[in-house]
């Protein structure tokens, strides 16, 4: 360790490092002083600093020693010196949501700031693909060699030699050599940027912005869905307190996110206005589709085919009409029983006098259970389901087009013919919940959340992710409040 200068106070124990600790640092780099100045490896700096012993494993999506969330650290943080670490923890700044927003799977630094010393946990939010102190990207790879940095958590492998390398053992910055370069901790001049990021965090909080399913929103099946979640969730919060437009670290994906916001209301919804503005919505789509005529009848089992166990529907060629399967996925999410006929394939309905009685189903009857919206309001979340399950329909087309039918080929056995069998049996898998009515009760593509603004008067925000594909893509609801 480097030579310690005589001016430090003793804290607890431990040699504080306060001075060269930096307003909005986050814990991993005052961790990482205090480690370095006082020569502890990271079992001692667990213990002696957090009270807490080391994980040797932590798979989960956050790690048990996360400098995400403190709550494992503030109880038992030890003396000055662990106290003086605990405002680096991103809750501090916004409670729960730091692990909706933020990921610690790597430690994400500006090179410009950790050359004087410096890292704050703001920048391990996903939506923040810039330093808004200098502009520059931010890394999660090692500058000298590219290898991944270790998770933005108390960890063995971060805290051997914290802020070098675990594969090559480079310095991440000038600032960090193995010792104790404290005249290089002097931090960035001006931190404003990120003061005002973080006031906006803290407004959160302020609004009781309340989101209970914030994590089933969804808006794509894919490997990367968590972190596009995270930009999402941050960018539809942030419309709340003006973040949308961030001063740096704006890149394409923000503004990925769109959303209406109205008041709540008192009167509890009205189930026969409801099923009358959902018939409207159906009959509008039918018209749109031309399945107004009688000549469009089909035989439903030979268009579709739908799975025995969670009722998802998919079209048995790739050559039927996206819109068709996105009506009959929205059909059977929004009606308890979809009368056979319509099911059957036998469109239109009868007309009106003998057409069988539209129930919905409940959940989406008295959406959104814990607040009360207008009929209107609710017109139009019903109306951006069709647009999902739309959207849903589309991707899938694409998705099993180029796969050439692998169930209707003569010969079975051919190689190719096998490989696109498995690829779109993955396929489904990964599309499933998107395509049953059962598994998804609403379209996870579709959220909301609400907040009390003013005395009592609480406000939704329905939001949704823009769709940019073909017609239809983005339209307002028809039913959809202006
Ligand atoms: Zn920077
Ligand atoms: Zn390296």
């Amino acid at each position: 360790m480097g030579s310690q200068p005589r001016f430090q106070s003793l804290q607890g124990g431990l040699v504080g490092c306060l001075r060269w600790m930096h307003p909005l640092e986050g814990a991993y780099t005052r961790t990482a002083k205090i480690a370095l100045v006082n020569a502890l490896d990271s079992r001692a700096l667990g213990e002696l600093l957090y009270g807490s012993r080391l994980l040797p494993n932590s798979f989960g999506p956050v790690h048990g020693r996360s400098f995400l969330y403190g709550a494992w650290a503030a109880s038992r943080a030890q003396g000055g010196t662990g106290q003086s670490a605990l405002p680096g923890f991103l809750s501090s700044l916004c409670g729960g949501w730091a692990t909706v927003i933020a990921s610690d799977a790597r430690l994400r630094f500006c090179q410009s700031c950790a050359d004087v010393g410096y890292q704050s946990a703001l920048f391990q939010i996903d939506a923040l693909s810039r330093c808004p102190l200098h502009g520059e990207r931010l890394r999660d790879t090692c500058p000298h060699c590219d290898a991944p940095t270790p998770r933005y958590a108390l960890t063995v492998e971060g805290f051997q030699s914290p802020m070098q390398c675990t594969a090559c053992g480079g310095g991440y910055a000038s600032a960090w050599d193995g010792t104790a370069c404290f005249e290089r901790w002097g931090g960035p001049l001006d931190v404003r940027p990120l003061q005002r990021l973080a006031r906006r965090l803290q407004a959160w909080e302020s609004l009781a912005v309340q989101w209970p399913t914030v994590s089933s929103w969804i808006d794509t099946p894919s490997p990367d869905a968590a972190g596009r979640q995270r930009v999402h969730v941050f960018q539809a919060l942030g419309m709340l307190s003006g973040l949308a437009v961030l001063d740096h670290g704006q890149d394409s994906r923000v503004s990925q996110v769109k959303s209406s916001c109205v008041p709540c209301q008192r009167p509890p919804p009205r189930q026969r206005e409801r099923v009358a503005i959902y018939k409207s919505i159906r009959r509008h789509i039918m018209r749109r589709l031309g399945l107004a005529g009688r000549g469009n009848r089909f035989t439903f089992s030979e268009v579709f085919y739908r799975q025995r166990v969670n009722e998802a529907v998919v079209p048995r060629r790739s050559s039927c009409p996206a819109p068709l399967h996105a009506l009959v996925i929205w059909i059977s999410r929004c009606e308890a029983r979809p009368p056979a006929p319509l099911l059957q394939g036998l469109w239109p309905l009868a007309p009106d006098a003998d057409e069988p009685r539209v129930r919905l189903r409940t959940p989406l009857l008295l959406w959104p259970i814990d607040v009360q919206v207008s009929d209107n309001v609710w017109g139009h979340f019903v109306w951006r389901s069709f647009l999902e399950d739309l959207w849903t329909a589309r991707q899938w087309q694409a998705a099993v087009r180029p796969l050439g039918e692998p169930f209707d080929q003569a010969d079975r056995e051919a190689p190719e013919v096998k490989a696109n069998r498995a690829t779109f049996l993955e396929l489904l898998t990964a599309w499933t919940p998107r395509l049953s009515p059962l598994m998804e009760t609403f379209s996870s593509g579709l959220s909301h959340f609400t907040w009390e603004e003013g005395r009592g008067q609480r406000q939704l925000c329905l939001v949704w992710t823009r769709r940019f594909e073909g017609a239809w893509h983005d339209e307002s609801g028809t039913a959809g409040p202006e």
